[in-house]
């Protein structure tokens, strides 16, 4: 292994998007070193995004940042799906934040650089990586920046740098899917006929218009055309936009004074893999789709709060073998139903009449709660639940809710117990089995304060004897009062060692 001084950081993220910046503090937390590259010199005025979902939220709160996402932002109950009359409910899901958030992407972003910073995270503006690397024991980046141009070495790169990804070309990394085959215009105006605005997603004969006001002056309007596309590289002009409006809907509504013009197609691609060596993929960088459902941003950030704290177990010397590699199995899955969500409702978008009736079809079936709650918990992402090896448990793999811990002397959550990306073992049967194995996993470990230990009750999971949490909140291991001492100590055993390792390195020095 070269020598520490051999790397400038531990982790050179290329792209400062809200995924970048999130991967920072999640590496930071967990005692690592990156560096955010991002070319722009600002941040960008414009917001694609609109919200937050429920597992964003429930992430958030993880780490004690939901509350400064909540503060002065409206939420909203209802989501859609396809621009369907009945709307999807969001209070349905089985969260604590059974809501969506309204935090542009700009505020997002906003809120996320804030945090990195206040880490102590160098965030490098203006700053742009035009080459990538790696070798056996580390990677490379050559950047520009205001100053002229240089070379950084790391142990690790991640491209955050979104859908054109250099880091993934760089890396060799394929990016199969499919092409775009509805254009959407989009534009914040204001419009001098606002009163005739539509709310929402309205579908006519020739496509779709979405329209929502963003403040008192500007709306966002978007036409979704099916039929004439636009030539690649091309910019997109007020005089095309308000084409495309009265072709759509009929009339332009007075749209003008755009403050932002833009157009994307249906395209969705998926990196074939998110891991090339020591380079790693996240966000759009990974994955891209049409914006439906508000998923993309949400999917980027859970991405992170997988890799972030697995990246750092390997840096600090505990990673258990094959730690690293988890990262892509578990997080394809949850990217390539994205694309398959956001494919069916450009289908069901179609203006041919013969959609109609399925459509007619599909708005039946939302009004039955059980069919509302599993697409609420697929835009969510609050269905997402890993396929993770062990004694099969109903709680195995999927996401700990907020559960709510008497100790002997306070009150605690679980949501707290994670704000610094450890894993939380909690003993809730008072089983001695339990303490035995964290003792005995204890003793060894160089750094123990990586698995936080809590003997409590919790009157939400009666039945539950012990669970053990990963950092980003999943469940690793759990079993019920029911199971017998040997029972627990041999599944907690082998869980503890598969995900929270059985090495440790203390001495590991910072790099700076
Ligand atoms: C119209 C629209 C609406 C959307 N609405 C939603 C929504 O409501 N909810 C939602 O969740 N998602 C939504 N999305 C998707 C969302 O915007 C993206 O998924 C999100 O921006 C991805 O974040 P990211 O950090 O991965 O990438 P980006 O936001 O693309 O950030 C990548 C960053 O990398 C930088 N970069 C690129 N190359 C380099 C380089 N070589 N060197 C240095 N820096 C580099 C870029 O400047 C950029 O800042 C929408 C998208 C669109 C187009």
């Amino acid at each position: 292994m070269p020598n520490t001084k051999d790397f400038d950081f531990d982790v050179l993220i290329v792209g400062g998007g809200p995924v970048g910046m999130l991967l920072a503090s999640e590496l930071r937390i967990s005692r690592a070193e990156p560096v955010v590259l991002e070319r722009l010199a600002e941040r960008t005025p414009h917001s694609k995004a609109f919200g937050l979902h429920a597992r964003s939220l429930e992430s958030l709160d993880r780490r004690g940042l939901v509350e400064r996402f909540r503060d002065g932002a409206r939420s909203w109950n209802n989501g859609h799906f396809a621009g369907l009359d009945v709307w999807v409910d969001f209070s349905l899901l089985d969260s604590a934040h059974n809501y969506a958030l309204l935090s542009e992407q700009t505020r997002t972003e906003r809120l996320l650089e804030e945090r990195a910073q206040e880490l102590g995270v160098p965030v490098r503006r203006g700053h742009e990586v035009s080459a990538v690397r790696q070798d056996a024991d580390g990677a490379e980046v050559d950047v520009t920046g205001p100053e002229g141009s240089y070379t950084l070495r790391g142990r690790y790169v991640v491209g955050t740098d979104g859908g054109r990804s250099l880091v993934r070309r760089s890396a060799g990394i394929g990016f199969p899917g499919t092409g775009g085959r509805v254009t959407a215009r989009l534009a914040d105006v204001v419009l001098a006929d606002r009163e005739k605005a539509p709310m929402g997603m309205e579908r006519t004969e020739r496509g779709l218009l979405f329209c929502v006001p963003l403040d008192e002056k500007y709306h966002r309007v978007a036409t979704f055309d099916f039929q004439k596309g636009k030539e690649a590289g091309t910019e997109l002009t007020l005089e095309e936009f308000t084409d495309s409006l009265r072709e759509i809907w009929g009339d332009d509504l007075g749209a003008g004074e755009p403050r932002w013009l833009s157009w994307f197609t249906d395209s969705a691609c998926q990196a074939e893999r998110y891991r090339e060596g020591r380079i790693f993929l996240a966000g759009d960088a990974a994955h891209t789709h049409f914006p439906v459902g508000g998923q993309g941003v949400n999917l980027g950030l859970q991405d992170v709060l997988n890799l972030g704290w697995k990246l750092a177990a390997e840096i600090n010397g505990w990673a258990p073998q094959g730690l690293l590699d988890t990262y892509d199995t578990e997080r394809q899955a949850p990217a390539r139903n994205v694309l398959a969500n956001t494919r069916a409702q450009i289908a069901l978008m179609n203006p041919d009449p013969y959609v109609t009736q399925l459509r007619e079809l599909f708005q039946e079936l939302m009004t039955k709660d059980q069919v509302n709650r599993h697409i609420a918990e697929m835009l969510s992402g609050v269905g997402v639940r890993y396929d993770l090896q062990g004694p099969g448990h109903r709680l195995l793999g999927d996401f700990a809710r907020d559960l709510t811990l008497e100790t002997a002397d306070a009150t605690l959550t679980l949501p707290k117990l994670l704000h610094r990306a450890t894993f939380a073992l909690l003993d809730l049967g008072g089983r001695p089995e339990i303490s035995e194995v964290y003792q005995e996993w204890g003793a060894g470990q160089a750094w123990a304060g990586r698995v936080r230990h809590v003997v409590a009750e919790c009157a939400q999971e009666p039945e539950l004897a012990g669970v053990l949490v990963r950092p980003d909140g999943y469940v690793a291991w759990a079993a019920d009062k029911d199971a017998s001492p040997a029972e627990i100590a041999k599944g907690l055993r082998s869980a503890l060692a598969a995900w929270a390792g059985t090495t440790g390195d203390p001495a590991r020095p910072v790099l700076r």
